[in-house]
C-alpha cells in the first residue's frame, strides 16, 4: 500500500477528526497511485494518521476511511453500515433516517437515505464509487431491502470525474413510495423528487411547530411537498397556504394533503414566494405564524452576501405579515451561511421590520445528520422559531 506523508501545520485539523486532505497538504507520495486507492497516511513525524482513498485529479486529493491500520475491503463497508444503523437505532429513528451521512459517519462522499423499506444512494466521490458493489451488498445483508436506487445526478460528482446518473440499484420497483412521519404520511418520489426525494434532515424540526400553530393561520413558503404545512394542519391549525415555484412540488403536497384528509384545511399553489411576500404584505395580509424553507441560494462562498440578501429579505417580508405575538419558523439549508451570521441576519431582518422578536426555539438539522465538531460543513441546517411582536 503506498504511503504518504502530510505536512507539519495540518496536524490539528486531521487530528481532531476533518477527514479531508487537500493535494497542497500533501508532503510527499512514497510510491505510485491511481486514482480510488487505498493509501496509508502518515503525519510528518511518522505516526499514522489513518488510511483513506486517494485521487490525484481531485482537489480534495485523500479522504480518511479509518484512523487504524485495518483491511478496506467489502467488510469494513458492511461494519461501518451496521454501526450507522446501530447509532440511528439508538437515537430513536426506526423506518426513515438518513443512514449514512458521509464523513460524519466515517464514509466520505457517501449518502445513504433509509425509507423504510427503500434505499436511496448517492456516491460523490470516484474513491467511494469504487466501493458501490460493497455497500449495496452490505444493504442487501443487513436490511433485506424491497429496493435500492442511486440518485447520482449531482453535479459535484463531475469533480471527480464522474458521471451524473441514475438509476435502480435492485430489481426495478415502482418508485413512488410512502413513509411514515409524526403520525403522517408522505408521497416520496425517490426517481424524480429534489434531492434524494426528501427532506429528512428537517424529520425531527416539523415537529417543532406542534405548539405554536393551533388554532393559526398559517402561510409557508419553500413548502415543496408539503410536510411543514400538512405538520400544522395536523397540529391543529385553523387554515393553512403553502406555497412553491415548483408545479411539481405543489402537485405532490395537494396528494400528500389528500392522504392525509386534511386537503379541507391545507391549500398549495404554485407561485414565486419572493413575489408573494412582498406584493401579499404590500396588501396588508396577515398571518399568525409564516414559515421559510428556502434553498441554498448560494452554492459556493463568492456568493455568500448574495445568499445573506436572500434571507434577509424573505425574513423581513415575512415578519411584516405576522399578526403581533406570532411567530415566525424560518431555516437555512447552507452550510456556506454559518449558524452566527444566520442569527444575525435575522435580527437585521427584525430591526428593519421595526419587530421585537423572542426566541422560542434553535434548533439545527435532526440528529439522523450527525455534527462532527471540527467539520463546520456538517453543521448546515439552521431552524429557529421565534414570537413576533410589534415595537
Ligand atoms: N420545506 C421543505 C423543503 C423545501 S426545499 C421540506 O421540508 O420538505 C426548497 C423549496 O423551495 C423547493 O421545493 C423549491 O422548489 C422551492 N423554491 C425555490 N425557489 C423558490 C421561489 N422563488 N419561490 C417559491 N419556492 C421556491
Amino acid at each position: 500500500m503506498t504511503k504518504v506523508y502530510l505536512n507539519k501545520r495540518i496536524t490539528p485539523r486531521i487530528a481532531m477528526g476533518h477527514p479531508w486532505i487537500y493535494n497542497n497538504e500533501v508532503d510527499r507520495i512514497a510510491g505510485t497511485v491511481s486514482p480510488g486507492d487505498i493509501v496509508e497516511v502518515y503525519y510528518f513525524d511518522g505516526q499514522l494518521a489513518g488510511r483513506g482513498y486517494i485521487n490525484p485529479g481531485s482537489q480534495i486529493i485523500i479522504r480518511l476511511l479509518t484512523r487504524k491500520r485495518e483491511p478496506i475491503d467489502a467488510g469494513f463497508f458492511h461494519q461501518k453500515i451496521s454501526e450507522a444503523w446501530a447509532y440511528r437505532q439508538q437515537l430513536g429513528y426506526t423506518e426513515n433516517c438518513r443512514l449514512v451521512f458521509g464523513e460524519a459517519d466515517g464514509l466520505p462522499a457517501l449518502i445513504i437515505d433509509k425509507f423504510n423499506d427503500y434505499f436511496v444512494l448517492q456516491t460523490l466521490s470516484l474513491g467511494i464509487e469504487q466501493w458501490k458493489t460493497a455497500i449495496v451488498d452490505a444493504i442487501n445483508t443487513i436490511f433485506k431491502p424491497k429496493g435500492i436506487y442511486e440518485r447520482n445526478d449531482v453535479p459535484v460528482r463531475e469533480l471527480e470525474g464522474l458521471e451524473q446518473k441514475k438509476d435502480f440499484l435492485s430489481d426495478p420497483f415502482p418508485t413512488e413510495i410512502i413513509i411514515r412521519e409524526n403520525g403522517l404520511q408522505f408521497y416520496v418520489d425517490i426517481e424524480h423528487g429534489q434531492k434524494t426525494g426528501y427532506f429528512l434532515d428537517q424529520q425531527d424540526n416539523r415537529r417543532a411547530i406542534e405548539h405554536i400553530v393551533k388554532g393559526a393561520d398559517v402561510l409557508g413558503a419553500f413548502t415543496y411537498t408539503g410536510t411543514f404545512e400538512i405538520h400544522a394542519a395536523h397540529y391543529g391549525a385553523k387554515s393553512v397556504l403553502g406555497i412553491d415555484i415548483s408545479e411539481n412540488a405543489v402537485a405532490q403536497a395537494n396528494k400528500n394533503a389528500a392522504l392525509n384528509q386534511l386537503d379541507h384545511i391545507v391549500k398549495f399553489e404554485a407561485m414565486n414566494a419572493f413575489d408573494v411576500l412582498k406584493n401579499w404584505g404590500k396588501e396588508g395580509r396577515k398571518y399568525d405564524v409564516v414559515m421559510l424553507d428556502p434553498p441554498a441560494f448560494t452554492k459556493n462562498r463568492s456568493s455568500i452576501e448574495k445568499a445573506v440578501t436572500g434571507y434577509k429579505e424573505i425574513n423581513l417580508r415575512g415578519m411584516k405579515m405576522i399578526n403581533n405575538g406570532g411567530f415566525l419558523v424560518t431555516s437555512s439549508c447552507t452550510n456556506l451561511v454559518n449558524p452566527e451570521l444566520f442569527l444575525d441576519t435575522i435580527y437585521m431582518a427584525a430591526k428593519d421590520a421595526k419587530k421585537r422578536i423572542r426566541q422560542v426555539t434553535y434548533q439545527t438539522q435532526s440528529s439522523d445528520h450527525p455534527i462532527i465538531w471540527g467539520m463546520e460543513n456538517t453543521h448546515y441546517l439552521k431552524f429557529l422559531i421565534v414570537e413576533v411582536c410589534d415595537r
